[in-house]
């Protein structure tokens, strides 16, 4: 079964500008907006700009320039918003699917941080 991908999902429409968004980093094929309901005071999401559902259909997929620019756009951020590990540090976050809880059916990476985040895992 492959993956499938609904072009009408809130993220693909800010892609396309019909929706505004706070724009914090863009490349050729990544964009990282402000998160509209902050669990932290940084709280930016992360997309490529190419139509996956998830992380692993991104990995699958995704050229190595896609992936490439991706990865280092989620290190970038992380130094613009000063969150970086060898500083307060912060938490990357990539909900998918029906047991992730995904609401928005394009990949994200949600970085947190600003505030202590507590344990997630024991
Ligand atoms: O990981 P999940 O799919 O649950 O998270 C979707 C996120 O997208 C939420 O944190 C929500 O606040 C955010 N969102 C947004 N702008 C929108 C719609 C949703 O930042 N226009």
């Amino acid at each position: 079964m492959g993956y499938t991908y609904d072009p009408e999902n809130i993220f693909a429409r800010i892609l396309r500008g019909e929706i505004p968004n706070s724009t914090v980093y863009e490349t050729e094929h990544t964009l990282a907006f402000r998160d509209i309901n902050p669990q932290a005071p940084v709280h930016v999401l992360v997309i490529p700009k190419g139509p996956y559902v998830s992380y692993d259909h991104f990995a699958q997929e995704a050229s190595e320039a896609e992936i490439v620019d991706f990865t280092r756009a989620l290190g970038k951020i992380c130094e613009m918003e000063g969150v970086e590990a060898h500083g307060p540090g912060c938490r990357f976050i990539s909900n998918a699917g029906h047991d992730g809880v995904q609401e928005v059916p394009h990949l994200h990476v949600h970085i947190l941080g600003g505030r202590p985040l507590g344990r997630m895992l024991s």
